[in-house]
């Protein structure tokens, strides 16, 4: 996992915590612009820290990055409670996808990297019989993200893509 340094993040404001179990991921988009290299990811993940500052939150509202160049980045972490998935934020945690994946699709870096850290976190999964502890934040909130290409991904039960056989 790439950490904060290796983004260039600010420091947090401050850390919000919770003692819940977390019993599922949830999948974002930024709904912006689709970084085209792991340098143009950095700058966009610093913006929108810089956005969510601005907005008077603690840090970057995610707790996890999903990216092309960078894999598995940490925004939060997975100490830190997450912003993004109102009203369910302290039973949760936040991945996001940078791009409008709607207009983008989904790679299948960034599918391991979504499925590798829920087998990683392995949240709960008694509470979502067959592996469905995955989600989207148009399950918890009205809004059109993750976006098309996500969520037919999602919806397909996500599966994990094929090896690429080389
Ligand atoms: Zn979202």
């Amino acid at each position: 996992m790439q950490d904060r340094g290796d983004w260039g993040a600010d420091p947090a404001r401050y850390c919000p915590v919770s003692n819940n179990i977390k019993r599922r991921l949830i999948v974002h988009h930024s709904a912006g612009y689709r970084p085209r290299s792991s340098t143009e990811e950095k700058v966009t993940l610093r913006n929108i820290q810089d956005f969510h500052f601005g907005r008077g939150w603690s840090d970057i509202a995610y707790n996890f990055g999903a990216h092309r160049y960078l894999g598995l980045t940490q925004l939060r972490g997975f100490f830190c409670l997450n912003g993004a998935n109102t009203p369910a934020n302290d039973s949760t945690f936040s991945i996001v996808l940078l791009g409008h994946m709607s207009l983008n699709q989904i790679t299948d870096e960034e599918k391991n990297v979504i499925l590798d850290l829920a087998d990683y976190l392995n949240i709960a999964p008694e509470a979502c019989p067959g592996g469905c502890a995955i989600g989207a934040h148009q399950d918890i909130s009205a809004t059109a993200c993750p976006g098309d290409s996500t969520m037919e991904w999602l919806n397909a039960g996500h599966p994990r893509p094929k090896a690429c056989v080389c």
